[in-house]
């Protein structure tokens, strides 16, 4: 199923605006370009697209999936969970990092070919089951299949498969039921806590002078807050290049205790650029 999206929705959609958009494609090349399989932690696994973070942990009852990238990008993840000794009646349950078409575009096929059972916060799963429409901002720009969720969560709450537990933590802007998620992994021997940090853009919101601006920008002050308290060893973001993940990992600098708080700080100045910027117009 292909996304009908206008170039313009998409570019205001992408939360680091240094893509290149084909002209001829609603989307981005590399969000539904394959990549191969990277290896981030014992348990943990890249299994997304070039563009597009989707994760996968696994445990000896089985595994949890981190989103699912956008919808074309079904069969490509679920050929990366293959490639990692994954089949899909292994992934009992699905998290998601925030509920637009890049990130959970695939979800409800995913759901239905691997049978797990999704788990969000409830700001997610009222966007989840709406498919993206009635987005506070984007408004039904961006729709996606709507997917069922099995399970409501609240901000602090686990979901755990056997051994493997992943924590919920609300950090809300981007979108109301913006989610960051942390477990326990090993990494060259050490463990360390990993982190999927949410996005923590504000691309093209009107921030000033909206009556939905107070809430959000109140919303991503607590959200930074929240990222630069997280026990943080190994950050990767739903847009690998927004923490530069991949450079990262070609460096040998994935374990970074300060990659939490500076993606916060870097974030925060830009959101107060923008505020400043709105402001003076
Ligand atoms: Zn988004």
């Amino acid at each position: 199923m292909s996304l009908f999206l206008s170039a313009a929705a998409v570019s205001i959609a992408c939360s680091v605006c240094l893509i290149v958009f084909p002209v001829s494609a609603a989307q981005p090349a590399s969000w539904s370009a394959p990549h191969a399989p990277v290896r981030l932690g014992e348990r943990t696994w890249y299994v997304g697209t070039a563009g597009i973070s989707v994760l996968v942990v696994r445990g000896e009852a089985g595994s949890i999936l981190l989103d699912t990238g956008v919808p074309a990008s079904a069969e490509a993840v679920l050929a990366n969970l293959d490639a990692v000794g994954v089949r899909p009646e292994d992934v009992k349950a699905i998290v998601t990092s925030h509920a637009h078409a890049d990130h959970v575009g695939a979800i409800a096929a995913i759901r239905a070919r691997t049978g797990a059972r999704v788990h969000a916060l409830e700001a997610s799963a009222s966007l989840l089951a709406d498919g993206g429409r009635n987005d506070l901002f984007f408004g039904d720009d961006l729709p996606y299949p709507p997917a069922e969720v099995d399970v409501r969560i609240g901000d602090g709450d686990a979901v755990t498969v056997g051994d493997v537990s992943l924590r919920a933590h609300a950090t809300p802007g981007h979108t109301p039921g913006s989610t960051t998620w942390t477990w326990a992994d090993t990494v060259e021997g050490k463990p360390v806590t990993m982190v999927f940090a949410d996005s923590l853009t504000a691309p093209g919101y009107r921030l000033v002078d909206d009556p939905r601006a107070a809430d959000t920008v109140a919303q991503f002050r607590r959200a930074f807050a929240t990222l630069r308290a997280l026990p943080c060893d190994v950050l990767v973001t739903p847009h690998p290049e927004a923490s530069g993940l991949f450079e990262r990992i070609e460096a040998g600098t994935l374990i970074d205790a300060t990659a939490c708080a500076r993606y916060a700080d870097r974030t925060e100045a830009a959101l107060d650029a923008q505020i400043a910027k709105q402001a003076a117009e």
